[in-house]
Formats: structure tokens, sequence, C-alpha cells
């Protein structure tokens, strides 16, 4: 990879579990699943790797040199992955880690991304409510714990560092569509829905934040790019309109690159 600086292999995604929504239901839940009749079960979900395997690849992929990105969505994966960076951390790893998605956090756990500098990486397009987020999984887990879904407002609240991605191919690429949703909380095709847990909407700067400086966290490149610094590349778009601490989120949504530059040079399609 010597001769590509711009494709460098250096992180790996592991899957701490799998979705929330019913009736793939693979999501590692603290609590079980409920069923839609109120009937309690016992069944919540499972988590992909066992706690003492997820520790020993984190281990070995610091010792090639790879940093830790993992994937969890239910408050027991988000606890597993917490408790395996924290043993990481305590042995001295100090490679990037990062979890992606986190759907439902005990709050218990929120306050430790920032202690142990674990990056939360979300992928607020989902953050509106719609037949995945409500029709699919407010029956199965209840009218609490669909209250606490993702908790972006807790997370940067608690010091946390929240960075923004899409899931491309799974959702849109477009951040802004991201950025706009992470601000409203609402579904711009289904408005009569609502909003989905407003108390944890961000602000524009955050957006924007997560969309740049924090997102080149993640990819360990903040050192590179991510801020308009010196010494970094100079890698940046104009926007069609300028942004005030007044933008709306739909504005936000709306919004396209008229110019984009790449390494300092002009590379607009
Ligand atoms: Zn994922």
């Amino acid at each position: 990879m010597g001769d590509q600086p711009l494709l460098r292999v250096d992180s790996i995604k592991l899957f701490a579990d799998g979705v929330m929504e019913y009736p793939t239901q693979t999501a590692a839940m603290l609590a079980p699943y409920q069923s839609p009749d109120g009937k309690p079960r016992k069944y919540s979900g499972k988590l992909y790797l066992a706690p003492a395997a997820m520790a020993a690849f984190i281990d070995q992929a610091n010792a090639d040199g790879f940093n830790i990105h993992v994937h969890a969505i239910g408050d027991a994966a988000v606890r597993e992955t917490l408790n395996a960076f924290t043993a990481a951390r305590a042995a001295g790893n100090t490679r990037s880690f990062s979890i992606a998605h986190l759907q439902l956090i005990d709050p218990a756990d929120i306050p430790r991304f920032a202690k142990i500098n674990v990056l939360a990486s979300m992928q607020l397009l989902w953050a509106q409510p719609d037949n995945y987020s409500i029709d699919a999984v407010k029956p199965y887990i209840g009218d609490e714990r669909l209250a606490r879904t993702y908790p972006a407002r807790a997370l940067v609240a608690s010091g946390a560092v929240v960075a923004g991605g899409s899931d491309w191919d799974v959702s849109s690429f477009n951040p802004f569509e991201a950025m706009a949703t992470g601000m409203s909380r609402t579904n711009p095709k289904e408005p009569a829905r609502g909003t989905l847990n407003v108390d944890q909407a961000l602000n524009l700067d955050e957006m924007l934040a997560a969309y740049t400086i924090n997102a080149a966290r993640v990819l360990d490149r903040d050192q590179e790019t991510g801020s308009l610094t010196v010494g970094k590349a100079a890698d940046f778009v104009l926007l069609d309109q300028r942004l005030t601490a007044k933008t709306t989120a739909d504005v936000v949504r709306r919004l396209k690159p008229a110019q984009t530059f790449f390494a300092g040079n002009e590379v607009t399609p």
C-alpha cells in the first residue's frame, strides 16, 4: 500500500450483533424483546462474538496495526463492546476505537464513551419515525426503550465524540439528509408521524463537526483532514447556501455542493 496513500487499510469492522427490527431481531438486548400483545418473552437476541473472543481479536489487531470499529445496535452489544475496549485501554491499547449505529444504549454506559475515548459513529438518517424505527421496533421493545433510541444528545452531553456516517449502501450517502434528520428527527416523506425522540436532536454545528472532523477521527485521519487547518490537506466543499445558526433542517436537507476541492485542487464534477 506504500504507493497508494489515499487507500490505507488500517481498520477492521467487527459485528457485535445484528439488527433490532422484527422479524430479524438479532440485536443483543439487556432485557428481552416482548411480544406485541404484551406477553413477556425470554429471547433477547444474541452476541455474535463471545466477550473473550472479542477481547482477543482486539489485542491481535493492535499487534498487527489495526484500529477497531464495531457494529453494535442493542444495549447488550454496546455494553459488551465497551467492556472489551475498556480492557484494551487498560492494557495500553491506544488505537482508534469506534462503535457504529448505537440504536440503544443503557444510560449507565453513555459516560463510558468519553471516559475511554470510544468514538460514537451514528447514522442519524435512521433517527426518524418510519416503518423501521417505529413499526418494526416499538411493539417489540416498548415505549420506554423506544424513547431512548439513537441517543445523540445524551452522548454529546456526556462529552462523547459523535461522528456521522451513512451506512451506504443500506441508506443514502448524502450527508445533508442525515444532518437534517439529526437536527429535526422528522420524516420528510411522512410528516404526520411527528418526531422520533426530538430531545436527542443535535444542532447544526454539532452535525457539521460529526460529518467533518469527527468522521476523520473515526478514520484515524484527523491529523491530515477533517478541518481547515494549516498543515492539513485542503479538502473541502463550497455549498450553495451560506450557513448560519438559524439555518433550518429543511434548508440543510437540500444543500448542494457548488464546488469541490481535494488536496487544494478543484475537482468539481
Ligand atoms: Zn453495521
